[in-house]
Parts: C-alpha cells; sequence; structure tokens
C-alpha cells in the first residue's frame, strides 16, 4: 500500500470538513501569487504548498530533486522524474504535513512562508501540453448519440467494441478552470435550408471528462503494452470538451470533429496523481465481444469516481445538470494507451488523454446537454426558472468530481468556464 494513502493520517493543518484535498490527496499544481511568479505547489485542505520553499530550505534532501525542479512554469520536467521519484516525493509531503511531525509544524517561519491561502492563489496550466486526444469510451454516451442521429437498433458503430475510437484534438485552445470561453462562430447548415450560413453556434455544450496526462517519453515505433500502460500514467484532471453541436453536425464527416471543438476544451488545475486514486480501483464493464489480445488487461482497472455539472446562468443560483461516474466507461485507461500506441505512434511528456463524454445508465447521469435535453427536444428546466436546450451566453458550467471511502474524500476541485458572446 502507498503510505501517503492511508485513511488513518491526520494532518496539523485544519482540513475543513467536505474537503476536497486532505492529507491522503496531495494533488500537484502550478500557482502564482501577487508576489510569485508561476512554481509548482500542492493542494492541502485550504492552503497551496510551496514546493520550492520547501525544496530550497532543504525539506526534500536526501530525494536526489534537480535543483530548480518545482521553480517552473510547468510540472513536466517534474513529471518526467518517472512514478518512483514522482511518489517518494508525495510521501515525502505527506509526512511534513502528519499531525505528529514537527519539521514544519513547528518551524513558524517556514510555515508561514509555505502555506498560503488558496484564496491568494491564482491556478495556471498544470503541464505544457504536448498532444491531446480525445476519446469516446462511455458504451452509454456512443449508444445514445447513435440513437439520436442513426437509429436505437445500431446505435454503435461496428468497430465500436473492438477498439477504443479516438480522435486528435487540439492542445493549443486548452485552458485552465476559470478562463472565459468566446461563443464560438462557424459553418452551420440549417434544416430547412440547402446552403449553410455563417454565424455564432446556436446548439453550444459541454462534454463532461476525465483526462490522464502522460510522464515519459517513448520512441516512434515502440507501442505501450496494456499490462505497463499505467507506468506512463502521471496522474488525472477534469476535463470539459466544449462542443458547438451545429458545427460539428456540418463539418465532421468524413473526417471527424474540428472547428466544432477546438475553440476552447477547460482542465481542472489540481493533476490528481494514479497513486492517490489506487484505493478506488473498480472492475470495469464486462467486455463482450472478446477484445484482442493486446487490448487484454487484468484485474480492476476502472476507477470510482463520482462526477456532477452544474450551470450557473449570470448572476444566479448553480442548478445540478447530471450526475455520473468515471466507472462507467466501457475503456479503461489502460487499453486507451495501449491502442493509441500499438501502431507506433509515440507518447511525450504532458500529453493530455481525454475519456470521452462520460455517460451513465440514466437520463440524470448524461454527460452533455445533447443527451440530457435530447438534442433540444426536452429543455431542462433550471433553478432560476429559466429553461435550457443549450448553453446560452453568461452561463458557467462547473465540472466537480471525487472518490470517496472510509471516509477519506479525494477531489479534484472545479472544472469551471464561463460563456461570453461571440466576439
Ligand atoms: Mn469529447
Amino acid at each position: 500500500m502507498i503510505k501517503a494513502n492511508n485513511p488513518a493520517l491526520r494532518s496539523w493543518i485544519d482540513i475543513p470538513k467536505g474537503s476536497d484535498f486532505p492529507i491522503q490527496n496531495l494533488p500537484f499544481g502550478i500557482f502564482k501569487t501577487n508576489y510569485l511568479s508561476a512554481v509548482a505547489g500542492v493542494a492541502i485542505g485550504n492552503y497551496v504548498l510551496d514546493l520550492v520553499y520547501l525544496h530550497e530550505h532543504g525539506f526534500f534532501d536526501g530525494l536526489g530533486l534537480p535543483s530548480g525542479i518545482f521553480n517552473q512554469k510547468y510540472l513536466n520536467d517534474f513529471i518526467s522524474l518517472g512514478k518512483k521519484k514522482t511518489r517518494e516525493v508525495r510521501e515525502r509531503i505527506s509526512e511534513l504535513l502528519q499531525h505528529d511531525n514537527d519539521e514544519l509544524k513547528l518551524n513558524v517561519g517556514a510555515r508561514e512562508l509555505a502555506l498560503i491561502p488558496m484564496d491568494e492563489v491564482q491556478m495556471l496550466l498544470p503541464v505544457r501540453i504536448s498532444n491531446y486526444t480525445d476519446f469516446y469510451s462511455s458504451e452509454e454516451h456512443a449508444f445514445n448519440v447513435g440513437s439520436m442521429f442513426r437509429d436505437p437498433k445500431n446505435a454503435l458503430l461496428p468497430n465500436w467494441k473492438h477498439l477504443p475510437v479516438g480522435y486528435h484534438g487540439r492542445a493549443s485552445s486548452i485552458v485552465v478552470s476559470g478562463t472565459p470561453i468566446h461563443r464560438p462562430k462557424g459553418q452551420i447548415k440549417p434544416a430547412d435550408s440547402e446552403l449553410p450560413v455563417f454565424c455564432p453556434s446556436q446548439k453550444l455544450d459541454f462534454e463532461l471528462e476525465l483526462a490522464f496526462i502522460t510522464c515519459q517519453e517513448t520512441k516512434l515505433g515502440t507501442p505501450i503494452s496494456a499490462s505497463d500502460a499505467e507506468n506512463h500514467i502521471f496522474g488525472f484532471v477534469l476535463f470539459n470538451d466544449w462542443s458547438a453541436r451545429d458545427i460539428q453536425q456540418w463539418e465532421y464527416v468524413p473526417l471527424g470533429p474540428f472547428l466544432g471543438k477546438n475553440f476552447g476544451s477547460t482542465i481542472s488545475p489540481w493533476i490528481v496523481t494514479m497513486d492517490a486514486l489506487e484505493p478506488f480501483r473498480v472492475q470495469g464493464p464486462e467486455q463482450f465481444p472478446h477484445v484482442l489480445p493486446y487490448l487484454v488487461t487484468e484485474g480492476a482497472k476502472n476507477f470510482d469516481v463520482t462526477l456532477e455539472v452544474l450551470i450557473q446562468p449570470d448572476k444566479s443560483d448553480e442548478t445540478t445538470l447530471s450526475r455520473s461516474n468515471f466507472k462507467y466507461l466501457y475503456w479503461n485507461v489502460n487499453q486507451q494507451l495501449a491502442h493509441h500506441t500499438v501502431n507506433g505512434c509515440n507518447v511525450q511528456v504532458g500529453d493530455l488523454y481525454a475519456s470521452g463524454t462520460i455517460s451513465g445508465p440514466s437520463p440524470g447521469s448524461f454527460g452533455s446537454l445533447l443527451e440530457l435535453s435530447w438534442n433540444g427536444q426536452r429543455p431542462l428546466h433550471l433553478a432560476d426558472g429559466s429553461e435550457r436546450r443549450f448553453i446560452e451566453d453568461g452561463d458557467t458550467i462547473i465540472l466537480r468530481g471525487h472518490a470517496e471511502r472510509d471516509h477519506v474524500r479525494i477531489g479534484f476541485g472545479e472544472c469551471k468556464g464561463k460563456i461570453l458572446p461571440a466576439l
């Protein structure tokens, strides 16, 4: 067992009840303040622990970390040290925060400088994202979309249960939670028109997803096996794959999503390590027909992470739109990475691999407005009395996620973005 995951651990820092960031989580991120430029930190309760300060003042001595490893705009160099080393760092941070460890606790000067209240920091993108891929791994989502646009009897295309379908997305437009997104404009073909028109999207949507981040460079031509895939995955973030359904519907044949997706995607700022999610492993859905040998995985490869989507119209209250779970995914992350590289495609440090929209079996667990409003046919009623078929200007979409067991809650924080009018 990973020592830092022990449910019995307590910290000398006061952790508010229901916090996403107890001592068992310790997710990594990049932050800045009014007086500090971008550096690496770890979330603990309502604080951010400044890793540069700890490293410079000897708290990581003996771990053999390169100097300046945390004094960087991105975590790429840190995570590329490999999971063995980053696990040692997480274990050491856990030690320093445990209630019976006095090293930092009784060093008032160090404590005050190393612990920064969360409301005084601005979170930034945690990694320089080299490449971004989006999968389509939720059977319920693929079934819903296939039923809507084709036929419920043939909702899944013939390849769907044989390989984790995916497409190459755009890394440059991935932004950190809190960054507003302008409504995209594009070509749309109205149902009653022969010709397309150019206008702001009328069917703007979110997609509820989780994404994993890779931490090892591989060589072109060398696949990653399904059994080795986890050694390449540092951790996970929440991911909102904003989608303009009307642009998407007109453009996507035959090469797939393009401008309907690449105008912006939002990630949560804290990378929850795969290590922290270890206690929440569950078996994935049974796969039938049997998958080809290179996609076979043994044991519990899914994770029980409760997910939630909320909408907040401008100056109004939040309404929960959906509750889903990462465990519903048909294809697990090992299979995704094995499939992605089976042809020899190389992986880079800081690549982002998103799950695809995560829908559950019931209508209340669908992971997009396309499904929740059934392509606009069934409007949703919000707490402020208004209705939604798709996202309106001024709406904020908030994704949340957490795993919970033995009174330990491993949370992801928020992945949030406001839609501004088209430019
Ligand atoms: Mn997607």
